[in-house]
C-alpha cells in the first residue's frame, strides 16, 4: 500500500485532525437534519450516520435502509457537510455511491469477514469513484493481519483514499470498555504503513459518554489522525447505542477541551515504539494482577477443602510446559524460569495470606 493518498477535503484544514460526527443510526429525517444542523453550527464538516445497522441479536433496530440515503443527500445540500455511512455488502456499496455519499466505512463485523470484504472491494473496483474515501474499522477480534488484509482488498480495488479506524476489540466478560482498546495494534499498523491515516472511534471503544473525552485525548497523544464520534440531537432516545452518544453541544465542548499535540518531531518512530512498550507493560501488569486474582480464588478453595498450598506435581508441570512454550516464542530458558518462579512465589504468598485470613 505504497500510494495511499492523504484524506484531504475541500474546506477542511489538512493539518488538523479529521473529525467525523453524527448519530449511530439514521432514525428519521427530522433527527438527521436536527443533528446535522447543530453539528454544522459547531464546526463539524463530516457527518456520519448508519443506515444499515449490523445488530448482534435479531430484534434490534436494523436501520432505515435506503431511505436514509436521501436524508444524507439533504444534509449535504443544506449544510455543505461531507457524508459518511457504513456499508457491508455489494448492494449497500452501490446504493451509497449512487447517492453520492463521500465516505464509506466498513464495520468491525464486516472487516473480520474476507468474503464480505472482497465483495465490497469488487464492487468498488467496478465503480471506482475518484473522490470516494473508504475507512476500514478494525475487525472485532484483535488480529492485525485480518485488518491489514481488509485494507489491502480495498487498496487493490484501486481506492487510494483509505484510512483505518480503531474501535477496540470484543472480549468476554465485563470490562471498563465496551470494546477494549489495544493501542499497540494501530501503532503497529502505523509503523507498517506510515502514510495510512488512523482514526479513533472513542464511542465504540468506551461505550459510555464519559469515556469519549479521555479516549479522544489518548488517541491524539498517540498521534491518531482524527476521530469518529457518535452524536445525536436527543441521545437518551436514540434507537441504537444511546449510552455512548452525546449532543452536538457536548461534543463541541469535548472537542474544545482536547489538546492537539505536534507529532512532527524527528523522533516520532522512537516515541511510538516507547509508547508501545508502555502500553504493553500496562497490559502485562493487568494480566498479572488477573492471574493473582485467580490464585487467590484457588487459595479460598484450598482453604475450604483443607488442602496444602503447594502441590509439587502441578508446580513442576507448570514450569516445564511454560518454559518450553516461552522458548518456542523466542525467549531464553533462564529468563522464563526466573519469571515463572517469581510469579509462582507471589501466587503462593497471596494464597498463604488467604489461608491465614490476612486477605479477603
Ligand atoms: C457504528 O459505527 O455504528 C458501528 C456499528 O460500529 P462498529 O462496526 O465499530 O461496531
Ligand atoms: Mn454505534
Amino acid at each position: 500500500m505504497d500510494s495511499i493518498t492523504p484524506l484531504s477535503f475541500s474546506g477542511i484544514d489538512p493539518r488538523k485532525p479529521l473529525i467525523i460526527a453524527g448519530p449511530c443510526s439514521a432514525e428519521s429525517e427530522r433527527q438527521i437534519m436536527d443533528t446535522a444542523t447543530q453539528l454544522a453550527a459547531a464546526g463539524i464538516k463530516i457527518f456520519r450516520a448508519g443506515i444499515w445497522k449490523p445488530r448482534t441479536k435479531p430484534g434490534g433496530f436494523e436501520g432505515v435502509g435506503q431511505d436514509g440515503l436521501e436524508w444524507l443527500r439533504k444534509v449535504r445540500e443544506h449544510t455543505g457537510m461531507f457524508t459518511a455511512t457504513e456499508v457491508a455488502n455489494r448492494l449497500h456499496t452501490q446504493q451509497a455511491i449512487e447517492a453520492g455519499v463521500d465516505i464509506l466505512w466498513i464495520g468491525a463485523r464486516t472487516s473480520a469477514n474476507p468474503f464480505a470484504m472482497q465483495e465490497i472491494a469488487d464492487t468498488l473496483q467496478q465503480v471506482n469513484p475518484e473522490n470516494l474515501t473508504v475507512l476500514v474499522k478494525n475487525p472485532v477480534n484483535p488480529d492485525i493481519e485480518l485488518w491489514v488484509g481488509a485494507l489491502q482488498r480495498i487498496y487493490n480495488a484501486g481506492v487510494r483514499r483509505i484510512g483505518a479506524i480503531h474501535r477496540g476489540f470484543s472480549t468476554y466478560g465485563k470490562h471498563l470498555y465496551r470494546n477494549v482498546p489495544q493501542w499497540h495494534i494501530p501503532i503497529e499498523l502505523r509503523l507498517r504503513y506510515p502514510n495510512l491515516p488512523i482514526i479513533c472511534d472513542p464511542s465504540h471503544i468506551g461505550g459510555k459518554r464519559e469515556l469519549i473525552a479521555p479516549l479522544s485525548q489518548q488517541a491524539f497523544d498517540m498521534g491518531f489522525n482524527g476521530l469518529i464520534v457518535e452524536s445525536h440531537c436527543d441521545p437518551d432516545c436514540a434507537l441504537s447505542d444511546a449510552s455512548q452518544q452525546v449532543t452536538p453541544e457536548i461534543l463541541n465542548f469535548i472537542l474544545n477541551t482536547l489538546v492537539i499535540r505536534d507529532s512532527r518531531q524527528t523522533t516520532e518512530s522512537l516515541t511510538l515504539l516507547r509508547q508501545q512498550i508502555d502500553r504493553i507493560d500496562n497490559e502485562l501488569l493487568e494480566i498479572l494482577s488477573r492471574r493473582m486474582g485467580v490464585s487467590r480464588d484457588i487459595g479460598r478453595y484450598k482453604k475450604e477443602h483443607r488442602m496444602p498450598v503447594v502441590q509439587a506435581g502441578r508446580y513442576n508441570d507448570i514450569i516445564r510446559s511454560r518454559v518450553k512454550l516461552g522458548e518456542e516464542m523466542g525467549m531464553g530458558q533462564e529468563f522464563m524460569k526466573t519469571i515463572l518462579l517469581a510469579i509462582h512465589d507471589e501466587s503462593v504468598r497471596q494464597q498463604i495470606e488467604i489461608i491465614n485470613d490476612r486477605a479477603q
